[in-house]
This record gives C-alpha cells, structure tokens and sequence, in this order.
C-alpha cells in the first residue's frame, strides 16, 4: 500500500509480533483493526501466521490498481476520519477499521495505555 501522504510504497515490517506497514520517509505506520490493541496489550502472532499474512498482502498488492486519492490505503472504500484515541488524532478508516498514525503517535498511545 502507498502512505497516504508520500503517495510512495510502505515497508512491510514485523514490529512486536505485528505486521505493519511503514513509510520511509515521514515515518508514518499503518495498522490494521486490531493490531493497535495488539501492541498495546503485547499479544502476539505466531510467526508462521505473520509470514503468511506478508506474503498474502504482497500478492494482492501486486495486482492492485493505482490508489485512489483520499481513500483508505487498504480497501479504497471509504475516507479516512480523524479519530480520537486517547489524546491523540489519528485518520481511520470507518469501513476496515485501519488506521494510520506517525510512529510518535503510536509510542504515545503505547505509552498512556501501558502499565510496564
Ligand atoms: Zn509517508
Ligand atoms: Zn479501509
């Protein structure tokens, strides 16, 4: 999927047993429904279920047509919504329930919700 502000190719990356993708260049991260629950509860994928979601995503983006411009990156249903989740504004997505944020955001959010 392209970030929704460079209009380039995110990274896929497997960050604390989530597969997310990532920008390069403005460090944003999209998140997929639940995977910020994920984070923040510290529950994790198995590693072969990771690998087989990589590899699911690359092929069907391969085969995905340019990004509609506004829309989510993922399904290219909806626009994404500005959402508050614990102080801090993120665009999400009211149709996949993703969600992008910069990656401060994330380390905030991480931040109020735990208890480590
Ligand atoms: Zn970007
Ligand atoms: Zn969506």
């Amino acid at each position: 999927m392209d970030c929704i502000r460079c209009h380039i190719r995110m990274n896929k990356e497997i960050k604390n047993g989530v597969l997310i993708d990532t920008c390069p260049i403005c460090d944003g991260v999209w998140l997929d429904k639940d995977e910020l629950k994920m984070l923040e509860t510290g529950e994790k994928k198995l590693n072969a279920d990771l690998l087989k979601e990589l590899y699911n995503e690359v092929e069907r983006e391969r085969f995905s047509l340019e990004q509609k411009d506004g829309l989510c990156p993922k399904c290219d249903t909806s626009a994404l919504v500005p959402t508050m989740v614990k102080d801090v504004e993120i665009d999400r997505c009211p149709s996949c329930h993703g969600a992008f944020f910069d990656w401060g955001e994330i380390e905030a959010i991480l931040e109020a919700g735990g208890e480590e």
